[in-house]
């Protein structure tokens, strides 16, 4: 389905800590029309809750180091030191091809390799309301030990502190529905920019008998 957009479609990264729910947010934007996930690769086991669906595509070590060999990814990197995730190149291409945006969940070592590349990329950060709500959340899911709790706080704090560097849109994760609208309405502002909409401008004007 075509967005609408004469111009490449949309490349759009959502970050933020765990525990932040970026990723209830990333399945509220890719319930607008026009627009479809990139499926990343990653070293790391599949998780019980991840037995259906297509979250990943789950490789071996070997596996991922051949795709990097031969410049498979558009980024990719460690994350939490232990495994690797990378994004498929070929995502893009098959988003060019729908003409449909495409939504990257990746890090922020992620977002800063895809921003580099492709400039007119636009990330967005996914924030907690605060460290206590983070904690929280994290204790709640009751996936890691204190310790890994402690780090990933810790690496919450860092990548906040730094979001101004590649970010150029915050939504705050206070109240979920809230935040799913903000997140689409960004989307929906990103298409409606002047010069997204150009062709479509000239296409009217010619209907009125051309320019002056
Ligand atoms: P999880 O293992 O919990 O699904 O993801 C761990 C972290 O890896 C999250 O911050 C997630 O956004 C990030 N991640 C997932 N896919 C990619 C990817 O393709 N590239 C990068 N750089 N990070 C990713």
């Amino acid at each position: 389905m075509s967005t609408g957009t004469e111009i490449a479609p949309l490349v759009l990264i959502v970050s933020g800590p765990s525990g932040s729910g970026k990723s209830t947010l990333v399945q509220r934007i890719l319930e607008l029309p026009g627009t479809m996930p990139s499926i990343s690769c990653t070293t790391r086991a599949r998780r019980a809750t991840e037995a259906s669906g297509k979250c990943y595509d789950f490789v071996t070590e070997e596996e991922f180091d051949a795709m990097v060999a031969r410049g498979e990814f558009l980024e990719y990197a460690r994350v939490f030191g232990k495994y690797s995730y990378g994004t498929p190149r070929k995502w893009l291409e098959v988003s060019r091809k729908k003409g449909v945006d495409l939504v990257l969940e990746i890090d922020v070592q992620g977002a800063a390799q895809v921003k580099q590349q492709l400039p007119d990329s636009v990330a967005i950060f996914i924030l907690p309301p605060s460290r206590e709500e983070l904690e929280h959340r994290l204790r709640d899911r009751g996936q890691d030990s204190s310790e890994e709790i402690a780090r990933r706080l810790a690496q919450a704090r860092d990548e906040i502190a730094q979001l101004g560097k590649y970010y150029d849109f915050c939504v705050m994760n206070e109240d979920v529905e809230r935040a799913g609208r903000e997140a689409q309405a960004i989307i929906t502002a990103l298409r409606c920019t002047s010069a997204r909409r150009r062709a479509r401008v000239e296409k009217l004007l010619a209907s009125f008998g051309g320019k002056d």
